[in-house]
Formats: structure tokens, sequence, C-alpha cells
């Protein structure tokens, strides 16, 4: 129990109370007693006590800017790296994946396709990465190809284009799952790029697809859209190949230029 205060005090208590309150220091104007009470008891210095005071509302803000990352990103499962099971699927890189998952690869814009037939985990860890991403305070969002296509295809029939491209153009990390081999509806396709080439070189894109790189050209309908989509993607990707060998890593123009020459040349 606190000791009683002279009334000065008291009023300066209400006071500082009022002002964390104008503050919308919420959390701190309701553990003002508790951490006074504490801060007396453990004769802690001022610093000291100012100190766990404004660490409560930190940790609440924080925990708020989270939670309110974590609705944004609309994450379909609540999967993390810590669920999957390496073991079980040998033909993925462990030290890639785990590479991935420091993040280094938002700072360079680059981006990750995740390539295997259904099943195979791709979801699982497009969902990982992208839940580590909020977790360190990113901006995230994750949706499917069909999906962001369907967005798209709303948007242009309410005249709403700038602003839907605005909207894929704006998470540090985007999440794009299940491209396959269905058309995808409207002008799905061409949306797709523009979503992809407009984060291109700026923010980093992670894509999951049950079509192999080389039946890009087919699955599209349109090569020409297949291969430039490809050139944006690939120029600074990490490709896991999951029922694959191995997973390949481009990191080098060299290699990605391999790639556009065999789209290309698949596609003239
Ligand atoms: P894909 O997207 O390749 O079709 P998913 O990521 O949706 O596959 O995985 C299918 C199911 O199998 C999910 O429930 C997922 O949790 C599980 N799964 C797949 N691979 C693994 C793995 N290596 N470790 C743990 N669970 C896995
Ligand atoms: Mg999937």
């Amino acid at each position: 129990m606190s000791e009683p205060v002279p009334m000065s005090e008291a009023r300066r208590y209400q006071q500082l109370r009022a002002h964390l309150s104008y503050l919308k220091l919420n959390d701190d104007a309701d553990a003002l007693p508790r951490v006074l009470d504490q801060a007396r008891q453990d004769r802690m210095s001022l610093t000291t006590a100012m100190e766990r005071l404004l660490e409560i509302e930190v940790e609440a803000t924080g925990a708020r800017k989270l939670s309110s990352r974590l609705r944004f990103a609309c994450l379909p499962e609540p999967w993390t790296l810590a669920d999957f099971d390496f073991a079980a699927q040998p033909g993925v890189d462990e030290k890639l994946i785990r590479d991935l998952a420091t993040l280094r690869f938002l700072d360079t814009a680059s981006n990750a396709l995740f390539v295997g037939p259904p099943g195979v985990g791709k979801t699982m860890l497009a969902v990982a990465l992208a839940r580590a991403a909020v977790d360190a305070g990113h901006r995230v969002y994750f949706t499917t190809a069909a999906d962001l296509a369907a967005k798209c295809h709303k948007a242009a029939l309410e005249g709403r284009w700038a602003s839907i491209m605005r909207f894929f153009a704006g998470p540090r990390l985007l999440a794009i799952d299940e491209l396959g081999y269905l058309p995808l509806p409207g002008d799905g396709a061409s949306a797709l790029f523009q979503v992809i080439n407009q984060r291109y070189l700026k923010s980093s894109t992670i894509l999951t697809t049950n079509v192999g790189i080389a039946d890009w050209a087919g699955a599209f309908g349109d090569a020409t859209v297949a291969a430039a989509m490809l050139d944006r993607l690939l120029h600074r990707a990490a490709v896991v190949g999951i029922d694959g060998p191995s997973y390949r890593l481009w990191n080098h123009q060299a290699a990605a230029e391999t790639i556009r020459k065999g789209v290309n040349a698949r596609v003239s």
C-alpha cells in the first residue's frame, strides 16, 4: 500500500495521470499507481522509475502495432518457420531458407520464388517468411494470384486502377501465392505483370507457383508478358524448386540472363 501523501503531491499525481491520458499513454495512466508504489518500495532512482513507466507504454504500443501489421498482412495461417519440418523435405535447402528468414533480401529488393507441385510446403514457406517480416516490423501483404487479379479487375471496372496499383506497390513484402496453370480471371496476367513491374528493384515479392519456369510462357497464354515478368522477378531472386533436385540461387545477372535467353528462345 502507498503511504499517505501530502495534498500537493496528490494533486501532482492527478495531474501526472491527466497528462498521460491527454497524451493517450493509457497503459501508462493505468500502470502509474503500481509503478509509483513499486518505485517507493524499491527506492528506485527517478531515472529507473521513469524508464519502468515508459517501458510499459512502449511494450503496449509495440504489441498494438504488431497486431495491426498482422491484421493488414492477411496471412492465411499462423505458420512460422519453426513449423516447417526440413527433414521431411530434403529438397529444400535449409540454409537458403534460414538466410531468407534473416530478411536481408528485403534490403536489396530481391524476390523469392517457390516452385513445385501441390502440397510440398510452398505456401507454408511463403507464410513463414511473411510472418517473419511482419514480426520484424515490416509492412507485408499476403494474397493469392487469383485474388490479386480479381481485385485489380474490380478496381479497373470501378475506375480505381491507380489506387489498387498503389496498394500493391505499398508493402515492403508482397507474397503472391498459387500462381497456377489456370488462366487468371479478367486481365489477370497483365495486372500481375504491372504489379511485379512497379515493385521491381523497389520492394520484394514472394511468389509461389506450381508452374515450372520453363512452362511460364504457355501458362500465361501471352509469352511476351511471361518473359517480361520473369525478367523482373528473376533479376534478383532466390528460386527454391521444392520438388526438384535442389534449389538454385540466382543472385547474378549472368544466371538470370541464361533463363531469359531460354525463355526468349522458347517464345520466339
Ligand atoms: P503447397 O503450397 O506447396 O501446396 P502447403 O504449404 O500448403 O503446400 O503445405 C500443405 C500442407 O502440408 C500444409 O498443411 C503444411 O502445413 C504441410 N506441410 C508441407 N510441407 C511441410 C513441411 N516440410 N513441414 C511441415 N508441414 C508441411
Ligand atoms: Mg499452396
